[in-house]
Formats: structure tokens, sequence, C-alpha cells
């Protein structure tokens, strides 16, 4: 049984090859370099992770049996995984896992173990258990610090996130609360805290997840009975990134063990990253106890860029894609779009889309017709319609009690309101306006303008209820 492994490799193949399709052969088994054999392991080459799992799920059994004919009963088989592009080196990826073992899997919430050693780790069908889960982080490399603009919206929390991905859990910030409104990059710099952390020290185990997944994976280990297994994986982790924590509102379950994960892992030193659209302070449906361990650390929040921020970050942005752009198509988009980064990023895709569908060079022409555009179709989903919707939701008022002649007075104020938005921001005439709030003649509708005006001037609290309305008009 001296052959060499390229021997041995090459006649398990001419098995394989007569037990599966062609075309199956070509795509799954032609890639895979055999790399060694030491004590009956044969360690063989794949491409990616997935290739890896595709392969022990599909193909173990004949893998088995075509090497256990070349090498004897206890043969092995271990894989060694080159990964292009990652994140974290440029070494190859070996993967550690009892193959699939899959009841072993199961139970952990996250699959695809990798891990940055570059000894292969004896895997195979063989020997079952595992000893620790390798993780992958779920980090996306795009969210790098490298690839986020430094602006004053958000100087604070990328210089607090950058302290902490330097030294995770061992600064003040802990956890580290980073809030602002959607599409102001909080996904963007959690993530990116991950990847530096990870690759200052390779060694720890960093995660990303969202609430809303968290949730889902605590509802599960509840259905398959492993709760506990669900609380160690959690645990284990070092580096722990929370995304959109308010999606944890009135899940009182989640919360709860939640809490205790950020206890056991805030006594142990290590570090929490959590995200929210809005202060710890204006969080409903969040227990209290979590709230207040919330600000423990540091709460840093994520402003609208400024018009140099948003040049900078478009231009970053075509500088990556590799585009070049006129300067004034640039500060025509920086200029009109003013929201939210995400919105800046969306007007600079579907400018490039239309240039290359139509095959047109980008002049501000085009900008300009695609802008107008765009910001013709977010306005126009603000309608009468919609806003006498917001407004009776924020009042707790049936809708049809404003359509009606009542002249109780949370109505009236209700229906001014209404009026009063329409105003602002639709086109539509005093008299339409009137005509679909209540039936009113145009002059109603200028006295409620001005009523509300007057209140928003005299009243401090109305004005708070006017600003919040406005706010969920905008979103
Ligand atoms: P949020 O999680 O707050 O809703 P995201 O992190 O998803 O927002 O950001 C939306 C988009 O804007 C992403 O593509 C992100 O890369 C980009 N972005 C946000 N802030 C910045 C920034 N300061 N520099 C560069 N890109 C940014
Ligand atoms: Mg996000």
């Amino acid at each position: 049984m001296n052959n060499s492994h390229q021997e041995i490799w090459n006649n398990c193949l001419k098995v394989i090859k007569d037990n599966v399709p062609s075309i199956s052969f070509r795509t799954w088994f032609e890639p895979i370099i055999p790399l060694k054999i030491e004590n009956n392991i044969l360690t063989i080459q794949v491409p990616s992770p997935f290739f890896y799992e595709y392969l022990e799920e599909q193909y173990i059994e004949i893998l088995r049996k075509t090497l256990r004919k070349e090498l004897g009963q206890d043969a092995k088989l271990e894989y060694n995984i080159v990964m292009e592009n990652n994140i974290f080196s440029n070494k190859p990826y070996t993967i550690k896992l009892p193959a699939k073992n899959r009841s072993d899997l199961r139970n952990l919430p996250v699959s695809v173990p990798l891990e940055t050693e570059e000894t292969p780790i004896k895997n195979p069908f063989v020997i079952p258990g595992i000893k620790k889960l390798h993780i992958d982080s779920r980090l996306n490399t795009d969210y790098s610090f490298n690839n986020f603009i430094e602006g004053e919206c958000n100087r604070l929390a990328r210089s607090a996130g950058y302290a902490v991905g330097n030294k995770p859990g061992k600064t003040a910030f802990n956890p580290l609360l980073i809030y602002g409104e959607s599409g102001l990059g909080k996904t963007h710099l959690a993530q990116a805290i991950g990847i530096h952390s990870k690759e200052k020290f390779p060694e720890l185990t960093v995660l990303y997840v969202n609430a809303n997944k968290f949730q889902t994976q605590f509802v599960e280990s509840i259905r398959n009975n492993n709760k506990n297994d669900f609380l160690h994986f959690y645990q284990m982790i070092d580096v722990l990134i929370l995304d959109d924590v308010q999606e944890f509102a009135g899940k009182e379950k989640t919360q709860n063990t939640f809490f205790h994960i950020f206890n056991h892992l805030h006594q142990s030193g290590k570090q929490l990253i959590l995200t929210s659209d809005k202060p710890p302070v204006e969080l409903q449906g969040i227990e209290q106890r979590l709230l207040s361990r919330f600000k423990w650390g540091l709460n840093a929040d994520l402003q609208s860029p400024d018009y140099e921020t948003r040049m900078a970050i478009l231009q970053k942005k075509a500088y990556n894609d590799g585009i070049e752009l006129p300067e004034e198509v640039l500060e025509y988009i920086a200029t009109h779009i003013t929201n939210n980064v995400r919105e800046l990023e969306g007007a600079l895709i579907s400018l490039l889309a239309q240039s290359t569908l139509n095959k047109k060079e980008i002049t501000l022409e085009l900008a300009r017709q695609m802008i107008d555009k765009l910001i013709k179709n977010t306005r126009r989903e603000i309608s009468i319609d919609y806003i006498q919707k917001i407004v009776c939701d924020y009042f707790n008022i049936p809708i049809d009690l404003v359509q009606s002649t009542t002249r109780k007075r949370e109505i009236v104020q209700a229906r001014q309101v209404a009026m009063f938005f329409s105003k602002s921001l639709t086109k539509s005439s005093l008299a339409t306006i009137g005509s679909r709030i209540g039936g009113k003649d145009h002059a109603t509708v200028l006295h409620s303008c001005k009523t509300v005006n007057n209140l928003i001037d005299t009243d401090k609290h109305f004005r708070l209820q006017i600003d919040e309305i406005e706010k969920k008009l905008k979103v």
C-alpha cells in the first residue's frame, strides 16, 4: 500500500466516474487535487467550503467506499479548502468538523465552520464528535473601515468603533451601541469593527448576527429542545455583533435569553456591539434591565451625512466600482439626495444601470432626468390618503371618524393635522384636500393650516407630536 496519493486518487476516480453522471463528475471531482497520504489519511484540496459541503452531502458514500477499497477500513479523508478573496489572510483555509454528522450540526445555529489554522484537521466520516466549532463570522468584506467614509456625521461612532476593533473587550466601550436611522451605516460600521478585530486577532471568534435571525434561531432551539446548545454557542463568542436590536421589541423570551448571554459575555470580558434605529431611551418594548445594560458602555449615533461626506462617499463608491463620473454629476447627486447613504448609493446604481442599458454616457443631463424621477417616485407615495392613515394611526383614531362630520375635539384636531400635512407635503389644492378629508371646503382647510401653525408656535407638546408624525410620513 505504498502507492502515491495521485495513484490512489486516480483509482478512486475510476470507480467514481462509472457511478456518477459525467457532468457531476466534471463539476465535483475533476477540480479536486489530491495532496498527500499520511497514516492512511488522504488529503484532498477543494476550492471552497461550499464544495466541501456538497461533496459530503452528495458523495460521501461513494467516497467512503472507494477510499476504503484502496486504503482499508480505517481510511480517512481530509479536506483542505483554499478560499480566494478571504477577508482574513491569503492563507489556505482548512476546515474542521465531523463530516456531515448532521445530527451534531443541526443543533448549532451557525454552520460552515471555518478556521484560520493552517494544519488540516482530521475530520472525515470516520471520526465523530467535535471539540470546538469554528464559526463563520458572517462578515461582509465590503463593509470594512477602509470603505467607511468618515465625516462629522459619524465621527464619534467611527472612532469609538475603531478603538473597539483594536482592543475588543478591553475598552470602556462595552457594549458599544450604534444608533441612527435606516441607511446611515450602522450595519456597515458594526461589521467593520468585526472585520478589524478578526484581522488583528485571528484567534478570536467574531460573530455578526441580526436580531431577527437571533430570534428565529432561539425559537427554533426551543422547538428542537436544545436551548442549552443555543446558549452555549453564543457564550463561546468573543466579539458578538447584534444588529437591529430594536427588533427584540415585545419578544420577552428572546430578550431574556439575550440578557443572560449579554451578562455572560460581558463578565468574561467579551465585546458586545449592538445597533439600533433609536437611542435606548426611545426603544419601546425592551425590558428595562436590558436597556440599562445597553447604556453601560458607549452609545454613539450616526447622523445624516453632510454635503462633503456625501461627495466623498460617492467618489469612493465610484472608484471602488471602477467608474469615472464627471464631477458635476456627483455634485448633482450629492446636492439632491440628502437623506441617507443607502439612497445615495441607490441613485448611483440606477444611474449606472441607465447608462449601461441605453448605452448612453453619464452626463449631467442623464443624471438630472434620473434623479428627478427618483425623487418624484419617493414623493408620489405621500398621498392625502397616506397622510390620513398615518395621522389616524398616530392619534389612535379610526379613519372613518376623521372622514365624518364629528366635531369632537380630538377628531377635529386629527383632521386639521391631516389637512396641514396634505397642504405641505402634496401638491393638491385646498379644495381637493378638503373634499378628501371629511368633505370640507377650501376655507376650512386654510383655517386648519393656520390653527396648526399657531399651535406649533405656542404649544411645545403639540410641536413634538407634529415632528413625530412628520418623521413617520417621511420614512
Ligand atoms: P443601516 O444599517 O444604518 O441601515 P447600512 O450600514 O446598511 O445602514 O448602510 C447603507 C449603505 O450605505 C451600505 O451600502 C453602506 O456601505 C453605505 N454607507 C453607510 N455609511 C457609509 C459611510 N460612512 N461610508 C461609506 N459607505 C457608507
Ligand atoms: Mg442595518
